[in-house]
């Protein structure tokens, strides 16, 4: 359920966030001494100094919640709504009174200071690639998914304004991974693969001949399903899980129609954290969204 309590007023959810930024203890954000005494107030926030360097610092100061103009009520629901329910910035402005620059500043910078997925394999693996039609801010134009099967031939590239994101299933820790790359190559794929703890790791792909390459490596057991065959499944070796995967990442996209190709990494960090509060009450999803980015 929606957590309407925790942002009910910009006090409740300084209070959230005091909760969460705290819970291992206080601790300077200039000096990291523990050595902190409460210090009054700053507005809705509590104040303190540090004992150690001598200066004071709020909930607020070190985080991306500094110096808002926007209510730390407004932009956790903001933040909620964006990440939960996919909201596009375009309605967010709608619904929160602040201008659409600074709100729409305020969820890039949210979304940019995510942490990357760290991809760490267990495998068997299943990986895949699509591409989204994301060129510069402003002149970005959503096109339906290539066909696939035979046309294999002119697959995007980031310098062409359709730049491959791969998706990694991971079949032994059920991870799945969203990494947009510059090209879809030999060189991207073994990179992304890399991160593994098996001494052969088994790769299902499809027939592109970006992966072929795995097939001669001992590092690689590589099994393939060739589309263009007719042939989509081949016992475990099959790529679906990654394509149901790309289909919810692409309409995680597309409500943000503007997403230049240069911030599309950054877009698809939400995504990624969206998964993990998936099946979480609201209250824990939404610290676990502040959390995120403290
Ligand atoms: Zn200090």
């Amino acid at each position: 359920m929606f957590p309407f309590e925790l942002l009910r007023s910009e006090a409740s959810a300084a209070n959230l966030l005091e909760q969460v930024r705290w819970r291992d203890g206080l601790q300077c954000p200039h000096c990291r001494s523990e050595s902190v005494i409460k210090h009054g107030s700053y507005r809705e926030y509590q104040r303190y100094l540090c004992k150690d360097c001598d200066r004071t610092f709020n909930d607020k100061t070190g985080t991306i919640f500094a110096h808002a103009k926007i209510g730390l009520d407004k932009l956790l629901f903001a933040f909620y709504s964006f990440v939960r329910f996919n909201t596009s910035i375009h309605q967010l402005d709608a619904e929160i009174d602040v201008s659409y620059r600074s709100l729409h500043r305020r969820v890039e910078q949210f979304a940019r200071t995510l942490d990357a997925p760290a991809v760490s394999l267990v495998g068997p693996v299943e990986i895949d690639e699509f591409y989204v039609s994301a060129g510069k801010k402003g002149r970005e134009r959503d096109q339906p998914s290539r066909s696939r099967g035979l046309s294999k031939r002119g697959r995007g590239t980031y310098a062409k304004d359709k730049p491959p994101v791969f998706t990694l299933v991971d079949r032994g820790n059920g991870q799945r991974y969203t990494v947009p790359a510059k090209s879809a190559d030999e060189t991207t794929v073994r990179l992304l693969l890399e991160n593994n703890e098996k001494e052969s790791l088994t790769v299902y792909t499809d027939g592109f001949r970006a992966y072929d390459p795995l097939e001669d490596d001992e590092n690689f057991h590589r099994e393939s399903v060739i589309h263009g065959d007719g042939e989509y499944v081949d016992g475990d070796a099959h790529v679906n899980t990654c394509e149901s995967h790309a289909s919810l990442a692409r309409r995680w996209l597309s409500p943000h129609r503007g997403v230049s190709k240069d911030n599309l990494t950054a877009y698809l960090r939400p995504f990624h954290l969206r998964r993990r509060i998936l099946r979480k009450p609201g209250r824990e999803a939404l610290k676990e969204i502040v959390q995120a980015v403290l």
